[in-house]
Formats: C-alpha cells, sequence, structure tokens
C-alpha cells in the first residue's frame, strides 16, 4: 500500500487551494481529504468555515469515476462548545470515511493567531488540554484526534513542562480509548514546529493506558507537505513496538500492518 495521509485539505478548504488530481499524482493507492469545518472561524474573521458538501461529493463521485474509486471523503471539525449543535445539524445525513476532531480556537481567538503568543505558555496550555478534553467528552462519535498540541504550536514547550498537565491530558487520551478513536500524529507538529518528544510523551501515556490506535496525517495544505516527515513517524511507532495503523473506511477503523502502511518508492519532501 502507498501513503495513507489521514489528514489533508483541498480548496474545498478556504486556507489550501491544492487539487484532488495533483493529490492522486502522489499515490497509487487511495486518498483521502479531511476539510475544514470551523463555526464562528476566528482565523477567518469570525466568519463560519462550511464545507460545501453537495460540492464536495459531487467533484470526489466525478473523480471516481475517472481515477477508480480512490478518493475518500473527510472532514476536520473544529469543535467549541458553542457550536456543537451547528456540527450535529451539518453532519446530519451527510457521509463521510473519516471525522478528524480538533480543537483550533476557544471562541475569541484561533490558538496559531499572534494574540496567543501575549500569553503565558502555562495558560494556555492549561487552558487548550481543558478545552480538548471537554471537546472528547461532548463529541465522542469523531474517528480520530487531531493535533493534540495545535494550541501550543507557538510556544517551545519542554517534555517536563507538558508533564505537569499530565493528569488532564491522561483523560484526554482514555477518552480517545473509550470513544474507539485513533490518536494522530500530526507530523507537521511534530517535525515542522519541532514536538516531536511532546508526542513521544503522549504515546508513551497513551499506550500505558491501553491505546492501540494510531493515525498518521501530515495535516497537508498542499502536495509539497503530502506524507510529511512519515518515514520517521513510523519508525518512532515502532520503537514503541506499535505495529498498527489505523485508517478509516465509512468511519469503520481498519488496521494496517504497519510494513506494508507505505510504500517506499514515494518522495517525501
Ligand atoms: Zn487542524
Ligand atoms: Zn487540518
Amino acid at each position: 500500500m502507498a501513503i495513507y495521509d489521514q489528514h489533508m485539505h483541498t480548496y474545498f478548504s478556504p486556507d489550501a487551494s491544492e487539487m484532488f488530481e495533483e493529490y492522486l499524482k502522489q499515490t497509487t493507492g487511495p486518498i483521502v481529504t479531511t476539510e475544514h469545518l470551523d463555526f464562528h472561524d476566528c482565523y477567518n474573521g469570525g466568519q463560519d468555515t462550511v464545507l460545501n458538501y453537495v460540492a464536495y461529493s459531487a467533484k470526489i463521485n466525478q473523480l471516481n469515476e475517472q481515477y477508480d474509486k480512490r478518493i475518500r471523503k473527510g472532514i476536520e471539525i473544529g469543535y467549541t462548545k458553542e457550536s456543537h449543535q451547528q456540527i450535529n445539524e451539518y453532519l446530519n445525513g451527510k457521509v463521510f470515511d473519516v471525522q478528524l476532531l480538533s480543537v483550533h480556537q476557544n471562541g475569541i481567538y484561533d490558538f496559531l493567531q499572534p494574540i496567543v503568543k501575549e500569553k503565558k505558555a502555562a495558560d494556555v496550555m492549561d487552558e487548550y488540554f481543558t478545552l480538548l478534553l471537554a471537546a472528547l467528552e461532548n463529541f465522542s462519535t469523531a474517528n480520530i484526534l487531531s493535533h493534540f498540541d495545535y494550541g501550543i504550536r507557538l510556544f517551545d514547550v519542554k517534555v517536563t513542562d507538558l508533564q505537569k498537565y499530565q493528569v488532564t491530558l491522561k483523560a484526554v487520551l482514555q477518552k480517545v480509548i473509550e470513544n474507539n478513536m485513533a490518536f494522530e500524529l500530526n507530523t507537521r507538529s511534530m517535525y515542522q514546529y519541532g514536538n516531536v518528544t511532546l508526542y513521544e510523551q503522549m504515546i508513551s501515556w497513551y499506550l500505558e493506558l491501553g491505546g492501540a490506535s494510531f493515525s498518521l496525517g501530515s495535516d497537508a495544505h498542499s502536495i509539497a507537505d503530502y506524507g510529511f516527515h512519515f518515514d520517521e513517524a513510523i519508525a518512532l511507532l515502532k520503537k514503541y513496538g506499535v505495529s498498527t495503523v489505523t485508517i478509516f473506511e465509512k468511519q469503520r477503523a481498519k488496521e494496517i500492518k504497519i510494513g506494508t502502511f507505505k510504500d517506499s518508492t514515494i518522495k517525501i519532501k
């Protein structure tokens, strides 16, 4: 099997412009895109970022005729308590292969906005991990917890700092397990934002708690980041004795042996 990157965006997300056809060229296997759903999107001036499901499905159906049904449908749900009902109403009756659960904002600002840098890392961690736990408690039907460290990407956080929040973070991981979700290794967080050691800590807590389901996602917004550093992420999982990664089809989990997960002929930038 070729690289299966379970977190990518196309022009159906407002912050990306990549085409499905370009992603299809990166692999001979299936692809999935996970487009944004963020109500009151602080990153987008407070507008609702809503995936046009009809257009998205129509485009995928059309390309699937041409490309041997290789494209799957996904969505990245940006959770806030305030938008819970809107999210449910949106999802009602729509079919996705995979739903990512993300926390991007606190209702006032997105955690990648410059204002966050003016705050104390400790306060932001406290707030962000609490929001993450609430998202998992309130929205248990998604398939993957994305980028657990999104809220702290702007800070240089050490493992010892992270460990101060272990009660909350272990509760987060426990919820991932209870909800039958997979824990995402967000390779841009790990290898672009330099948070690989934080991920290692989370992996070891997750395994201790009995977690076994991992997803690999680059969070690519263009093909330049497709399968970003997957080699290293796979090596890391192997180091922790993990032998499978989880992919979702029609929201059903499927375990793929890590050795067959990736086609080494595919170039990683
Ligand atoms: Zn995200
Ligand atoms: Zn994303």
